[in-house]
């Protein structure tokens, strides 16, 4: 996690050196150019990127702040949000620019909007809690279709889905596996919750966190001992802790 941080430091000062800089000379061309309305134009952009390097900086603060106290208003929560869908596609871009490690951005992303759910506490009855899965999770040669219903499952433990059956029965909340977006948006439509826990890789994961805009989604990365898509694992202690984070006290 500590590389991934630093990946994650390193790619933002670029960025918004970069900003800095574009906006400067900007500023600069328009002070020495002689035409007028170049020089209008080049001013109107210079103060576009400046607005966006201030923005940058305030929500980095807001990171700052959100790290340290765990609390965040619901101001800065909503231009918090913002700045992430923004932000992100460009951090991704600058992170294959500088061949960085991708995943790594994708998992402090993931990791960020944990921390602005858990900070925001938002508590929900089991039933509006809604676990997806990756059907990866499922070991490759059973032979029992879990995607339509994932009770099929025949409760053997050579995968985790019957740990996370258990899961389900013992706090009452509803787990379906997702075969794509698609899928996991049907699911949604279907079921209406009002929290989500999502397993999956950091690229699914960014993507469907990004997707479900106002619905809380706690992400929970996937472990992948046989590579990328083939018999993943997840830890059972973090969806747990997930669940337990959104269940309401009785
Ligand atoms: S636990 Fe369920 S899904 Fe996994 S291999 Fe056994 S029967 Fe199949």
């Amino acid at each position: 996690m500590k590389r991934d941080k630093l990946n994650f430091i390193i790619v933002n000062i670029l960025l918004m050196m970069l900003l800095s800089l574009i906006s400067f000379i900007g500023f600069y061309i328009s002070l020495s150019s002689g035409m007028n309305l170049m020089r209008f134009f080049i001013i109107f952009i210079s103060l576009i990127i400046g607005c966006i390097v201030l923005f940058f900086i305030w929500n980095i603060i807001i990171l700052i702040k959100l790290v340290k106290s765990r609390e965040i208003s619901k101001l800065n929560y909503k231009i918090f949000k913002r700045f992430l869908s923004f932000f992100y596609p460009l951090l991704i871009n600058v992170s294959k620019l500088l061949q960085l490690d991708i995943d790594s951005i994708r998992r402090v992303f993931t990791k960020i909007n944990n921390l602005m759910i858990l900070a925001k506490d938002i508590k929900v009855r089991s039933n509006e809690i809604l676990i997806l899965l990756p059907h990866c999770l499922q070991y490759s040669k059973c032979q029992y279709k879990i995607t339509n219903n994932i009770e099929n499952c025949r409760l053997c433990g050579k995968c985790n889905i019957k740990d996370i059956l258990g899961l389900c029965n013992k706090y009452n909340v509803k787990c379906v596996v997702a075969t794509g977006g698609t899928l996991a948006r049907a699911w949604i439509k279907k079921y209406k919750p009002k929290a989500i826990i999502a397993v999956a890789c950091e690229r699914d994961l960014t993507s469907g966190i990004n997707d479900a805009k106002v619905l809380p989604v706690l992400g929970v990365v996937n472990e992948r001992p046989n590579g990328p898509c083939f018999n993943t694992r997840v830890n059972i202690d973090k969806l747990e802790d997930a669940i337990k984070f959104f269940l309401e006290e009785d």
